[in-house]
Formats: structure tokens, sequence, C-alpha cells
């Protein structure tokens, strides 16, 4: 049985993706910062049947949490064969009328901006680098990254793009970073059978934006899996997200 960890599933698109990856055949190691949180999130899906889960403490800013998840995983498992990279935040703030703070280049605080890169960039490089001795066994590993199509540089520069007046410099620079630190790692592993890409979800009602995305979260577990499934003659070191590209995919960085 091929195996996957992916990161902050207990809830949300990390959430979904296990329930798909589960009812493709994978064993899912469930990662969550609260053991509790991903105990309970395991004992949901073992009462819909899908019993190959287990949830495993995983804290992405945490040194020794990401340790010890990988001495446990280590003593269960020679092979991972997929890392799903989905935790995340956009450390946004809301005003008392509901409506979001603006990240803003000119004034937002440092102190946000790492905080955000501790999750979404150190974070997705800490896992990565813990795991990568499991995952190089592995005939066919891949890695998805979980990015946003906010981070790509180049549509945030383009005045037409749909959300171009929807800006916010932390996290979309955090996604930024994530992408060219998948660039990087998959031209490290270009002359093996890696696989290693960035996804965006697509806008997707979730807790990370106050359940005001349109999208499902079925839609956008679907678009991961699709490339932590990939084939060996598929991709690698490319950025995709299917609600900006609905033919093939893939979108600039
Ligand atoms: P979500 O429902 O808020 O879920 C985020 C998950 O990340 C939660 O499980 C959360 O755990 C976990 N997490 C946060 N910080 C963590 C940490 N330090 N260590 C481990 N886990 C941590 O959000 P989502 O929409 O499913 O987001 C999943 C990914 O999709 C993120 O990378 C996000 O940037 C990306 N994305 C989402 C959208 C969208 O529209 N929703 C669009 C583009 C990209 P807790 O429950 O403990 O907080």
């Amino acid at each position: 049985m091929k195996k996957v960890l992916i990161t902050g599933a207990n809830k949300g698109i990390g959430y979904e993706t296990a329930r798909q990856l589960l009812q493709a055949g994978f064993y899912v190691y469930l990662g969550s910062r609260s053991l509790e949180n991903g105990m309970h999130a395991a004992e949901e899906l073992k009462r819909e049947g899908l019993t190959a889960i287990e949830a495993v403490q995983l804290d992405v800013t945490n040194d020794a949490s990401i340790k010890d998840a990988r001495r446990l995983i280590g003593e269960k498992t020679d092979v991972l064969d997929i890392l799903i990279n989905n935790a995340g935040i956009t450390g946004v703030q809301l005003h008392e009328d509901g409506t979001f703070v603006p990240q803003t280049a000119i004034d937002t605080a440092v102190e946000v901006y790492k905080e955000v890169y501790e999750t979404n960039v150190y974070g997705v490089i800490r896992v990565t680098q813990a795991f990568l001795d499991l995952l190089k066994k592995s005939a066919e590993p891949r890695i998805v990254m979980v990015s946003s199509s906010q981070g790509s540089i180049t549509l945030h520069s383009d005045p037409y793009y749909k959300y171009y007046n929807h800006k916010g410099s932390v996290y979309l620079s955090s996604k930024s970073a994530l992408n060219m630190y998948t660039v990087n790692l998959a031209y490290e592993l270009r002359d093996t059978n890696f696989k290693i890409n960035a996804v965006s979800p697509g806008f997707t009602k979730t807790d990370l934006n106050h359940n005001r995305g349109t999208g499902t979260v079925q839609d956008a577990a679907k678009r991961l899996v699709k490339y932590a499934l990939i084939g060996n003659d598929g991709v690698t070191g490319k950025f995709f997200c299917e609600e900006t590209n609905p033919e093939t995919g893939e979108i600039p960085w």
C-alpha cells in the first residue's frame, strides 16, 4: 500500500485530500498540529470505512514536532510515496465589521511576514527536508506544494487579472517564495523519478478565508490529488491552477 503524508489535514482542503487519497487506496498519515484534532478527523474518516489512516502530531513551525513525526513514521514505514505540503495560514486579520485588514506593502509589520513565512515557507522547507530520505525510497515519489495562484508574480502584475486588485503583500509573497523553492527543489531532483509541482486549489470555502471562497473542498482536493498521482511521464517543476486556466491548468510563476 502506497503511503502519503499530508500536513494540516485535520480540516479544510487537507482533510478532503486525505479522504480522496484513502478512497484511491493510499495509506494516509494525517498531519495535524493538534493531535486531538487530528485523531478526531481520522476517526471521522474511519467511520466512513476509510481505515488506512492515522493521525500524526505535526506542527510545521516546530523542529521538535517534525523530528518526532519523522521518527514515528520512520518506525512504521521505510518508504513514503507522496508528501502534500498543505498546511498554510494567511495572517489576515479582520476589522470588527468583518472586513479584512489589508496586508499592505507600505505598513504591515515585519512580524506578520515572519509569522506567515514560518508556516507557508519555512514550514514547507523543514517538512520537505525531514521526509526527503523516505521519499527517495519510493519508486514514484511525488511532492505537491499547495500554493496559490495569488503567488503568481506574472498574474499579479497584469491589470486584467481578475484578482489584480486583491493584493496582500504578506500571504501573496509567502506563496511566491514557496513557488521559487518548488522550482529549485524540482531542479535539484530533475534526474530522478520525483515529480514536484506547485498547485493552487482555487478560491475554496474554508476557514482560511472565513468561508468566503466560492469553490468546494471536493474540487480543490481533486486538483491536488491529480498532481499527487501524476505518472512518471508527467511534468515536474510547474505551477498549476485549474480555476485560472481550465484548459491545461498551467499558470505562469
Ligand atoms: P484551513 O481550512 O484553514 O486549513 C489549514 C490547515 O493548515 C489546518 O489544518 C491548520 O491547522 C493547518 N495549519 C496551520 N498552521 C499550521 C502549522 N503551523 N502546522 C501544521 N498545520 C498548520 O485552510 P485551507 O483553505 O484548507 O488551506 C489549505 C492550503 O490551501 C493552504 O496552504 C492555503 O494557503 C491553500 N489555499 C487555499 C485557498 C482557499 O481559497 N481556501 C486558495 C489557495 C490556496 P489548525 O486546524 O490547527 O489551524
